[in-house]
């Protein structure tokens, strides 16, 4: 028996052994010796004990386990645990071991099998690391992130203080991203990460969220301020790099939250940082911002806002009204504005101020604008299958600057122009001037493509942007809308008349369509007609008005009752 024993251990992988009630080695595979105790023989190890062949910890361990089986009868399966073996620091092996017992069942002592497991718990750290780091930074990622916060705040509980925490977004690393390239992309996040670590001190978690997101986790000591430590964030990141063959500056937005309550949680403290980091890029970014709850009511109100857009899109709850242009100078309609509504099932009509920059946050003014485009062209064609309206007559549509920004976006205007049977010069398209601050070349090239198409462009909003005169040159923009701030001063403020007659003289220098936004008085009318303004939009003439009252205008009859019936200053054509 003893013979058949050693064979089958001789062969076996594994470490198998058997041992007394005093932890003495009875019979053991020979793997075992030539791994862990090189040089002896079985019989050197025969009578010994893992305090001859291991570390003192781990033979203090085993010795332990084994001392309980031998009590309780009671085995153990699977155990991982580190073998440290004197020559092998950091070994790992797989163990169970079960009681040894005798014909009668009395236990002997006991019987283990082990096996190596090290090169698995090795990859298991590796993977655990990773699973917590960022690999790109080092620094630790979201999930471990939200791992400390959770500590930090449970710490609260029982040692009062403060808790802050820095949401840090860098404000132009697409740019960086897109111009230079992603490797240039990670010197400079591993450059902030660095620099983040130098501002941050040694107790303070500095996190990457994924990309151009940080965070600088703290708790705060009594004379502690979050802001100076905010402050030196955003100034620390926003000197130039000029490390790594690199020569460029980000700059960052923070948010900043700080919390003595407990029971908060990890989730909510990070999406209130981030609400105030949203602030500080609304700021003009390069800059901090500290969170205060009112804010959170906003944002909750936002939600809610955001799903019942989704709901509205599908529900088909946007509709159109439309606002006349007038010929200041002959009194003709000579086109509409599309301005879109959202009849809200409980709200009423909201306006598009109040939901137009939300749906483009979510990525959902595509859906919005595409309705209006379609709805738009299939009302004009409508109206110009009855007949009756001036040749130059046009539908204004206005084009969030996201839409301009996506490559088939000409494409599909073109689609929908067809598709109703329309001469795409009875199409006008609405720009904001903001649109246009940077100095986007595909902007550019989508004004061309739209321009090629054959329909008109209209710098919507002027004098609110930073255009330059040198720019509009280089821009196939035919209508320039001078806002209604400039407007609305006239007759009173000789500033805005200068403008207003600088901004008249400039477009029509650049054979450009002048009108004027938000007339709403006769002496307003009357500046503007005296500085050359061609054509004219405000409550003085009509509010926006649905499809049915604008056919009723252009038939001259009574699109005047109630209060959009203002008796137009400008005769109709
Ligand atoms: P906008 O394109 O400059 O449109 C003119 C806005 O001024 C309209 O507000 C109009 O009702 C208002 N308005 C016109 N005349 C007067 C006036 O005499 N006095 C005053 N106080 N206001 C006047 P609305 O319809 O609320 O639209 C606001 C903005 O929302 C628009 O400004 C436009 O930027 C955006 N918007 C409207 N419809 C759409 C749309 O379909 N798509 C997109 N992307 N944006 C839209
Ligand atoms: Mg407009
Ligand atoms: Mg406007």
């Amino acid at each position: 028996m003893r013979l058949c024993m050693h064979n089958l251990l001789d062969n076996s992988s594994e470490r198998v052994y058997f041992k007394d009630l005093d932890s003495r080695f009875l019979l053991l595979s020979h793997g075992y010796m030539l791994d862990d105790a090189p040089g002896l023989s079985e019989s050197d190890l025969l009578g010994k004990t893992d305090f001859d062949i291991f570390s003192e910890p781990h033979a203090i361990a085993a010795f332990e386990d084994e001392q309980r089986i031998i009590r309780t009868g009671e085995p153990i399966f699977g155990k991982i645990e580190p073998e440290t073996f004197r020559d092998r620091p950091d070994a790992w092996v797989q163990t169970s071991k079960v009681a040894l017992r005798d014909d009668n069942g009395t236990i002997i002592g006991t019987f283990g099998i082990s096996r190596d497991v090290t090169a698995q718990v090795k990859a298991e750290q590796i993977l655990t690391y990773k699973s917590l780091h960022d690999t790109v930074t080092g620094l630790v990622n979201r999930v471990a992130l939200r791992d400390r916060l959770s500590q930090s705040l449970a710490l609260l509980e029982r040692q009062p203080g403060q808790v802050a925490l820095l949401f840090i977004d860098l404000d132009n690393f697409k740019t960086i991203n897109d111009s230079f390239g992603h490797e240039t992309g990670d010197k400079v996040l591993v450059e902030v990460a660095r620099r983040l670590t130098s501002v941050a001190r040694r107790a303070d978690t500095v996190a990457r969220l994924g990309g151009d997101e940080f965070v600088v986790l703290c708790t705060l000591r009594a004379d502690d301020d979050p802001r100076l430590l905010a402050e030196r964030v955003v100034r620390s990141i926003g000197q130039p790099i000029t490390k790594h063959g690199l020569d460029l500056t980000v700059t960052a937005s923070v948010g900043v939250v700080v919390t003595s309550d407990p029971t908060t949680g990890p989730g909510e403290l990070l999406a209130d940082a981030d609400i105030a980091m949203y602030r500080a890029k609304d700021a003009g970014k390069n800059c901090f911002r500290v969170f205060t709850p009112s804010r959170r009511a906003q944002v909750a109100a936002n939600h809610l806002l955001e799903n019942e857009l989704r709901h509205a899109l599908d529900a088909s709850e946007l509709f159109l009204l439309y606002q006349p242009l007038f010929s200041i100078k002959n009194g003709s309609l000579c086109g509409v504005e599309a301005l879109v509504r959202w009849r809200h099932p409980t709200r009423g009509i909201v306006p598009p101020v109040e939901f137009i920059p939300l749906a483009e946050e979510l990525d959902l003014v595509g859906r919005v604008d595409d309705f209006v485009l379609d709805e738009a062209c299939r009302q004009l064609a409508t109206w110009l299958g009855e007949g009756g309206w001036r040749d130059d007559f046009t539908m204004a549509v206005n084009i969030s600057s996201i839409e301009l920004g996506d490559p088939s976006f000409a494409d599909h205007v073109a689609k929908v122009i067809a598709e109703h049977g329309l001469d795409p010069s009875r199409l006008c398209l609405e720009i904001t001037e903001t649109s246009l601050i940077a100095e986007d070349s595909d902007v550019e090239a989508m004004l061309a493509a739209l321009s090629a198409l054959g329909v008109r462009l209209a710098l919507d909003d002027f004098g609110t942007g930073y255009s330059t005169l040198q720019r509009l040159q280089h821009l196939q923009v035919d209508i320039l809308k001078i806002d209604r701030s400039f407007v609305e001063h006239l007759g009173r403020s000789a500033r805005d008349r200068q403008i207003v007659a600088a901004i008249t003289a400039m477009a029509h220098a650049l054979e450009m369509t002048v009108v004027g936004e938000g007339i709403e008085t006769n002496e307003q009318l009357d500046e503007l007609a005296s500085l050359g303004c061609d054509m004219g939009q405000g409550f003085l003439f009509a509010h926006p008005l649905p499809a049915k009252t604008v056919a009723e205008l252009r038939r001259g009859r009574s699109a005047h009752r109630g209060r959009q019936s203002r008796p137009p200053k400008v005769a109709f054509a």
